[in-house]
């Protein structure tokens, strides 16, 4: 369950409010205090309710320091229904706010919206992240473009014959692994042609050629002797 960071220096609407939220089943880390909150923000909790009005470091101090700092949504709680505490608040960076006095449903409500978002937002860029590693293989100055078959190596572009790009996509994809000659004629070559043993070396060999600076005592594309092939890089 996620863990929410609350943040209120009234004794009584904290314990009402840490009840309510663990009832729910969140985990609730407490501060009186600016900089209670702050210190308790390293421990990185998916949500931040904040007061404004607290001794020591007011809200919108808290909510500037957490800003540098954590993308983490926090829902400001203040006691005017006053336009300027909004608007700074927002300013700051807060996700959103709640006018006191507030039922325990509305702050519930607004908690799970916010957290909801945050989800939304975190399987974005995980998604993100996915695809861009999907259309590029990187590995040391080497770059492997997938979706445009094209190689470059130290930003300078390598021509490669087609199945050569593929045995070296393949090999890059599965760094460190070791290949059999015939494993790679599987795996690249596809199973229902009928190729030459050789054709692997040679093929291994001419990208030497292209991407080694020694093509003779190879970095990247090495020889396991009696094994196979590997890329490291
Ligand atoms: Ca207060």
């Amino acid at each position: 369950m996620p863990t929410i960071l609350l943040v209120e220096d009234e004794p009584t609407l904290l314990a009402t409010i840490a009840y309510t939220l663990r009832r729910e089943g969140y985990q609730v880390l407490t501060a009186a205090d600016g900089e209670a909150a702050l210190a308790l923000a390293a421990q990185e909790p998916d949500l931040v309710l904040l007061d404004v009005l607290l001794p020591r470091l007011d809200g919108f101090e808290v909510c500037r320091r957490l800003r540098q700092r954590s993308a983490v949504p926090i829902l400001m709680l203040t006691a005017k229904s006053d336009e300027v505490d909004r608007v700074v608040g927002l300013e700051l960076g807060a996700d959103d706010y709640l006018t006191k006095p507030f039922g325990m449903r509305e702050l519930l409500a607004r908690v799970k919206a916010l957290l909801r978002r945050r989800d939304l937002l975190v399987a974005e860029l995980e998604r993100r992240a996915v695809e861009a590693e999907g259309e590029r293989l990187v590995a040391g100055d080497l770059v492997i473009d997938l979706a445009g078959h094209r190689v470059t190596r130290a930003n300078q572009a390598v021509a490669l014959t087609p199945r050569e790009f593929d045995l070296l996509a393949f090999l890059v994809r599965h760094r460190d692994h070791v290949f059999s000659a015939e494993r790679l004629l599987e795996q690249v070559w596809g199973y229902d042609q009928a190729v030459d043993a050789r054709t692997v070396p040679v093929h291994i060999r001419s990208l030497r050629e292209k991407l080694e600076e020694q093509p003779s005592q190879p970095r990247r594309l090495q020889t396991v002797r009696g094994v196979g092939y590997r890329f490291v890089g």
